[in-house]
């Protein structure tokens, strides 16, 4: 069965075709600029050069008209015509407590998700509208949701509970929920096979670095705990992001700048993390350049990253008594041998012994600790669009 995944953001739009199960890659793209301007949909066939188009989109519906267009181009094309479409998989960011896994979409599902944009209200409707606007082009074809928040569920009160009055938890669902749950989910199930112990039996944590960053404690197959809070501004330093702060420090800034909270809200998640730090960039790559040409700012920024990483993996051991493997996954945490050997420095003691050459490889699933290492470290790459793709054709195939 082919299926349509899609991730759908407020002006862009990617997508992938997957053939299940085989679980091979047909074509994936990408739509930029929806309502703006220069809209244009970059689409490439799996060996094939990508084909740039420039088209003007001015809704996620006319975006998803361009995509079902490509799909079915005569020359770059994965399929005759939609009705080869057995699925579509769409990646939502926020389903609050409403949903613990993966489900068919129906009208009562999409109720429950615009409940939920309080809480995302960035994330949210740009998601509602690929569903809607699919229902719309390919009407009768299942639509599975995927969230963001559900593989995060399984947490026990004490981790997601925040210690405020606990009204705000009842009248508005002020919680921590935890984000990137498909990578954490996706990445803890590879680790358990790559090792050959079933997921109930591990203790992992699993790092997901990119441009935003989690980590997670998967202990027997369940998030126990999770570093993103009700929103993805808490917890690890991240590209633009601040992570944890003194919450004292909103009150601080707005009062020493004389900026409203929308502007200091606007800071913590755009112009702080590796690019307020080091003021030279949120890419990682640009901040290690910049520490080897002797800036000392960003030479920080990557000692405060590390700090926060390592902060997290101990306080998840503490909370699991213990740890089998820990897994590092996403943009940083897949290509960045150095940021992954400054954060396994001197954890000898806790049973964390990185292999500096094994180590030294980009975008490759392998073990990456010393064979006599207790703890087993794990480099993963994610594969959010294939954990999509795997739960939309298990749930259309549920009878
Ligand atoms: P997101 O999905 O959150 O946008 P990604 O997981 O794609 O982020 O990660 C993107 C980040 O990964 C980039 O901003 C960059 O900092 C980092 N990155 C990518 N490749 C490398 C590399 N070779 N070395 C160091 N960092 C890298």
């Amino acid at each position: 069965m082919k299926i349509l995944v899609i991730n759908c953001g407020s002006s862009s739009l990617k997508y992938q075709v997957l053939d299940m199960p085989s679980e091979d890659l047909l074509c994936k793209g990408l739509v930029e600029r929806i309502g703006m301007d220069g809209s244009v949909i970059t689409h490439s066939k799996t060996g094939e050069d990508k084909v740039v188009t420039e088209v003007p989109m001015k809704d996620h519906t006319e975006a998803i008209a361009q995509v079902m267009k490509a799909l079915q181009d005569p020359e770059h094309g994965v399929v005759k015509e939609m009705s080869e479409i057995g699925a579509v998989g769409h990646r939502v960011v926020h389903a609050g407590e409403k949903f613990a896994r993966s489900v068919l979409i129906t009208d009562e599902v999409v109720k429950a998700l615009e409940e939920c944009v309080p809480l995302a209200p960035l994330h949210n409707p740009p998601n509602l509208l690929g569903i809607e606007a699919c229902k719309t082009l390919m009407p009768g074809v299942p639509m599975v949701g995927v969230f963001d928040t559900a593989f995060h569920q399984t947490m026990p009160p004490e981790s997601y509970i925040y210690a405020l009055p606990y009204e705000y938890y009842e009248k508005y669902g002020v919680r921590r929920y935890g984000f990137h749950g498909t990578s954490h989910k996706y990445v803890s199930f590879r680790a358990s096979q790559m090792l050959n112990v079933k997921p109930e039996e591990l203790k992992i944590i699993t790092c997901h670095l990119g441009n935003g960053a989690s980590v997670s404690a998967v202990k027997y197959g369940h998030v126990v705990d999770t570093s993103m809070g009700l929103t993805p501004l808490e917890g690890l330093v991240m590209g633009t992001r601040a992570g944890d702060i003194d919450p004292a420090i909103l009150k601080f800034i707005a009062d020493k700048e004389g900026i409203t909270l929308d502007e200091v809200d606007t800071i913590l998640n755009k112009k702080s993390g590796m690019l307020g730090i080091s003021g030279v960039s949120s890419d990682f790559r640009d901040v290690e350049a910049a520490a080897e040409d002797g800036n000392e700012r960003a030479a920080l920024a990557l000692k405060v990253f590390a700090h926060r990483v390592r902060f997290y993996i101990g306080a998840y051991i503490a909370e699991m008594n213990g740890v089998d493997a820990i897994v590092f996954t996403a943009g940083v945490g897949e290509n960045d041998y150095f940021m992954r050997e400054l954060i396994c420095e001197n954890l000898g003691n806790l049973g964390i012994r990185l292999d500096v050459v094994k180590n030294k490889v980009r975008g490759v699933e392998r073990i990456i600790s010393t064979d006599d290492s207790p703890v087993k470290v794990l480099l993963i790459p994610t594969n959010e669009e294939l954990a999509i793709a795997k739960d939309t054709h298990w749930i259309v195939t549920q009878k």
